[in-house]
């Protein structure tokens, strides 16, 4: 166990996204003892992770280490960041367990940990078509596309395969990797290549419901799908993906009309990318085992008005990995709340407040969502928006303003200023040349083979 020898209430964050990391600025402005745990050393923007993805930044553009991020809390000496990988829960002792072994107690606990990849039980497709939530698999997507040009060009005859590029799932990251994907093959790689013409590559974006961005309004989803087409993706919605293999994808589509009966449908390509599900953090079902905690069907953690759980309000649980709901202020019925960074913020902030309120003896509030619209991207002067002005209320565009937009929302939100003058140099510099900074690919090295028991491993 590790011991604190503060007389301060503890309060354990599990989580450095954007839940924990509200949540632990909100709390180091009180005389609280704050211990954070991340299983990383760094908070990840991932709104902007497919530009790493798609070799537009580099990782540190768009991440920063929590040290750093927090180091004005740190030297006042009330938080503690530790970087270890949360494995369980002892409710009655009040401590959180590590996969290490260590144990830190808590009297308040936030578990932030987001959300993982869900395959809908096909955890076999994930080796051929990984998915985008960590800088690993940001950078594990870059290499498989990158190196899919450079075989295309040793290898000819398989050109097709190799220049043929499967993107799983319309939704936001479906459609921004698809969109820059096809400016990629398009625009930046278009004269490197002696044996190949890199803009015969052909991105093909496979949904399964009737329409790409099927949380926006059908007028932005209609509009989204042509900008798309526009960049050269081909769009295929109604498409039920029911195989992946290394060879290519398998899936059963529907054309026309609605009732039609779905025909099978052969893709054949070397890198697919999975952007169609997602799971809550497996922390949901430590919290399950641990202390009854009830899931909704994607494994997120049902929690009370104000974000703790039924029967243990010193546990509150923030961000993709809570099913919260939105309590209005005055009358209505409460609404749930989408998984964004915006509501991880604000139940960030919530649990936080409502901490402070019990150790002053105060009742705890309900969590209201404030939604400030939704923005996504497609691609070069491409974006599709949906924004809540005050005053004069929703308003949609799409095009070139939206795309604006975006660019200004993401680098406002970015953590720290020198990150935001990176993104906003790399960004001008690919507008105007079409170049993308970031194409370096760094084969990641086998591990080295497990070693016969009693024998001393090597080190030359
Ligand atoms: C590719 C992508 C694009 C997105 N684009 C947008 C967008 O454009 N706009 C938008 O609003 N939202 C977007 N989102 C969603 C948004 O990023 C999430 O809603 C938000 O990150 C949720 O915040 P969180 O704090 O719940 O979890 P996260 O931000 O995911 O943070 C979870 C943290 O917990 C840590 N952790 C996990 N498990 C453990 C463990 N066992 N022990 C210790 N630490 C652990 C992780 O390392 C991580 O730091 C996107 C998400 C992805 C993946």
């Amino acid at each position: 166990m590790i011991a604190s020898s503060s007389t301060r209430p503890r309060v354990v964050i599990v989580g450095c996204g954007f839940g924990g990391l509200e949540a632990t600025r909100r709390l180091a402005r009180a005389d609280v003892e704050i211990t954070l745990i991340d299983r990383t050393n760094h908070h990840l923007f991932q709104p902007l992770l497919y530009q790493v993805a798609t070799a537009g930044l580099a990782a540190p553009a768009i991440s920063a280490p929590i040290r750093h991020i927090l180091r004005e809390q740190i030297r006042k000496g009330r938080l503690t960041v530790l970087k270890g990988e949360v494995t369980g829960l002892d409710a009655t002792t009040r401590e959180v367990l590590l996969s290490d072994g260590a144990r830190i107690p808590y009297d308040h606990l936030i578990v932030a940990t987001g959300a993982t990849h869900s395959y809908f039980g096909r955890d076999d497709w994930a080796p051929v078509a990984p998915g985008l939530k960590t800088l690993a698999d940001a950078f594990e997507l870059r290499n498989r596309v990158l190196n899919a040009f450079e075989q295309a060009e040793r290898y000819p005859e398989d050109r097709h395969d190799w220049l043929t590029f499967a993107v799983i799932g319309g939704g936001p990251t479906g459609v921004e990797m698809a969109g820059t994907m096809a400016e990629i093959a398009h625009h930046t790689l278009h004269d490197e290549y002696r044996r190949i013409d890199s803009r015969q590559a052909r991105v093909v974006l496979i949904e399964g419901s009737d329409r790409v961005l099927g949380a926006y309004p059908a007028d932005l989803s209609a509009k989204a799908q042509r900008q798309l087409e526009r960049l050269g993706v081909e769009v295929h919605t109604g498409c039920r993906v029911t195989e992946i293999d290394p060879q290519g994808v398998t899936a059963q589509c529907r054309s026309g009309a609605p009732d039609s009966p779905p025909q099978p449908y052969r893709l054949n390509t070397r890198t697919v990318v999975w952007a169609a599900g997602v799971a809550a953090s497996p922390l949901g079902k430590v919290l399950q085992a641990a202390v009854g905690a009830t899931l909704d069907r994607a494994g997120r953690v049902v929690v009370e008005p104000d974000l703790s759980l039924a029967g243990h309000p010193e546990i509150y649980v923030v961000g993709d990995l809570a099913a919260a709901k939105s309590y209005p202020k005055g009358e209505g019925e409460p609404t749930p709340v989408p998984g964004v960074s915006p509501s991880a913020k604000q139940m960030g902030r919530r649990a936080a407040a409502n901490i402070l309120r019990r150790l002053r003896g105060e009742p705890t509030l309900p969590f209201h969502y404030i939604d400030y619209g939704s923005l996504a991207t497609i691609g070069r002067k491409a974006a599709v928006a949906q924004v809540e002005l005050p005053l004069i209320g929703e308003v949609r565009f799409s095009g070139f303003f939206a795309w604006l937009f975006w660019l200004f929302v993401h680098v406002y939100f970015l953590i720290g200023f020198r990150n935001r003058l990176m993104v906003m140099t790399d960004w001008a510099w690919a507008y105007f040349t079409f170049q993308r900074n970031a194409r370096v690919v760094v084969e990641t090295r086998p591990k080295p083979p497990a070693a016969e028991p009693g024998l001393e491993p090597r080190h030359d």
